[in-house]
């Protein structure tokens, strides 16, 4: 204190200088003041920030143009290997980034004409953000690379390992006068991913909506606003009101809970002002089979989120088995092994993945190598165990990994690096062969490895979880800030990133839309 009251009594610059500790310098000071002379840094700083925005802008506006203006390609060549590719998911779209085309024919076959960001489809079941937002065109990553490569908007019907010939049927609404074709491939990598499972349990198919697809999403949206503009129209009976506003999520891993959430904060930041004398009657329920939901987070997290549900006035019924569905109810087997009916109006259902056909049918024409039912089995480096130049990757496959967004992405990276890789070594083996070398001095491929980054889920409220490498397990408001953050850099294009953030920012500014589609 008494140094403070001693430095009061000076001129700035001494001052500054008794507070360096430096004799020296007061000295002088008294006898010559001393300039103050700002460093270059802190006397440009205005100079520097405005460079370095006009660098940022400048380099963001080369990549949107480069975006919008693809170069030319090179033509298809028939001295080259083709590659097939099933599906426009993560892990296809993860090969198409990497994979060198200048050294391959690609076919790639999906009957999506767009790659799909998946984990904030959740947020466009309420509005949060627009479907369009987190949709990537497949002709703009196919058209920025260096060889052309053909795009069949088309079903993967039939794979026939022996011919090496896939079947092709365009199931989509407008069909032409062709629209079935067998394509050859040299190589053929099934990334199709998987369909949802409902294990054969009645009813589902018929009555219930899935959390997969942009129509899942679209459809959700819909029938939602339906019920609550159905329990508003005048003269409905109390248990009329009380069905349709119960909305009903079966399955309590990652997209049953996000989906939750996200209803849950339509429910409390939206509709209850809209809807005043229905919002209180809106009920929110999540059915689990096992004793907890999201199994594969650490405890402390799953006791997070039942809790929050628990605060958000969210029905978790664990130990809850659904045995049927019918078009307003539901028949579960409760927690004491009872059989009881739900009544409900909306059925969300989301109880994880089994194969497609094309893969299922592939299984069983493979049955010495293939024993699993929901995907194709493949060895170490992601090829198809029993078949001959057939790779399978992502939620198409069986393997030790989760079915998630980032096991397929890696899984993508991997064999693009393995094909370039192959292409590099035909070459050498070429050479060595001309020359006299030994082709056994090409290196092998080393195998795939997957290095966990963690995993995230929202749980409504502005909140996320994330279980993070290192036994780190976090929860809360900046977990949702680091969630939205990690979401927004991994979205496919810059495009994607600024129409997500406008989606948010718009909905903080004018509230999510009512209006039925
Ligand atoms: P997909 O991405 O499903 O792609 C399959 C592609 O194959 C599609 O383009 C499809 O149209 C096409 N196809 C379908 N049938 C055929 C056919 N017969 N012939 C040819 N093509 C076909 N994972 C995470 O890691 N983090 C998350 O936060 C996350 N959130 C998710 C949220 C939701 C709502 C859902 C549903 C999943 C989420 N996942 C998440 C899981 C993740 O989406 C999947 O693991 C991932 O999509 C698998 O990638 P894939 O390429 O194998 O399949
Ligand atoms: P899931 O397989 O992870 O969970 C399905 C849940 O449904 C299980 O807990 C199961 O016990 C339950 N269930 C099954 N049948 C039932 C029945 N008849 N009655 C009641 N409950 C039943 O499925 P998902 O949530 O769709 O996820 C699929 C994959 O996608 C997973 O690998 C998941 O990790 C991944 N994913 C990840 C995220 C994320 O990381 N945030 C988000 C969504 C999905």
């Amino acid at each position: 204190m008494a140094s403070l009251r001693f430095l009061k009594g000076l001129k700035p610059a001494a001052a500054a200088a008794v507070h360096c500790g430096s004799a020296h310098a007061f000295s002088t000071a008294a006898s010559t003041p001393k300039v103050y002379k700002p460093s270059f840094l802190r006397r440009n700083r205005g100079k520097i920030l405005a460079s370095l925005a006009v660098i940022g802008a400048a380099g963001l506006g080369y990549e949107v143009y480069a975006a919008r203006h693809p170069q030319a390609q090179l033509p298809w060549d028939h001295t080259k290997k083709t590659i097939a590719i099933l599906g426009s998911g993560w892990a296809a779209t993860s090969i198409l980034k990497d994979l060198d085309t200048s050294e391959y024919n690609v076919v790639v076959v999906s009957p999506r004409n767009y790659f799909l960001f998946t984990p904030l489809l959740p947020s466009c079941t309420v509005g949060t953000i627009e479907l369009r937002s987190i949709m990537q065109p497949m002709r703009y990553i196919t058209r920025h690379k260096k060889r052309q490569i053909t795009f069949v908007e088309s079903n993967c019907t039939h794979i026939d390992p022996d011919s090496k010939l896939i079947t092709v049927e365009d199931n989509s609404e407008i069909v032409g006068l062709v629209s079935k074709q067998l394509i050859p491939y040299n190589y053929l990598i099934v990334a199709c991913g998987a369909e949802n499972a409902t294990f054969g349990i009645k009813g589902v198919r018929e009555n219930a909506c899935f959390l997969k697809e942009v129509w899942d999403a679209r459809k959700i949206r819909t029938r939602l606003m339906d019920c609550i503009e159905t329990a508003a129209f005048p003269g409905q009976s109390p248990e009329e009101i009380e069905r349709l506003l119960h909305m009903v999520v079966v399955g309590g891993g990652p997209t049953g809970v996000e989906y939750a959430a996200e209803l849950y904060d339509f429910l409390h930041e939206d509709l209850k002002d809209w809807y005043p004398e229905l919002a209180g009657k809106i009920k929110i329920t999540l059915i689990e089979a096992l004793p907890h939901v999201l199994p594969m987070f650490s405890k402390n997290l799953i006791d997070y989120t039942e809790k929050q549900f628990a605060d958000q006035k969210v029905e978790i019924l664990t130990n809850t088995l659904v045995k049927e569905v019918q078009q307003k109810e539901i028949t579960v087997q409760n927690a004491k092994k009872e059989i009881e009916s739900i009544p409900y109006g909306l059925l969300v259902w989301a109880t994880g993945n089994t194969a497609r056909p094309a893969v299922a049918d592939l299984i069983k024409r493979l049955p010495e190598s293939q024993k699993q039912r929901r995907g194709l089995e493949v060895d170490d480096f992601l090829r198809v165990k029993g078949a001959t130049d057939i790779y399978c990757l992502g939620d198409a496959s069986a393997s030790k990994w989760a079915p998630t967004a980032q096991v397929a992405s890696s899984q993508g990276r991997y064999l693009a690096k393995y094909f370039n890789n192959l292409a590099e070594k035909e070459k050498a083996r070429k050479l060595l062969a001309a020359t006299g070398g030994d082709p056994s001095t090409i290196p092998d491929e080393d195998p795939f490895e997957y290095d966990h980054r963690g995993t995230l889920a929202y749980i409504g409220s502005d909140k996320a979880i994330a279980d993070l490498p290192g036994n780190i397990h976090v929860g809360g408001a900046l977990t949702f800030y680091f969630w939205r953050s990690a979401y927004l850099s991994k979205l496919f294009s810059i495009r994607n990133r600024v129409l997500v953030a406008f989606d948010w920012t718009k909905k903080i500014v004018f509230g999510r839309d009512i209006g039925r589609e």
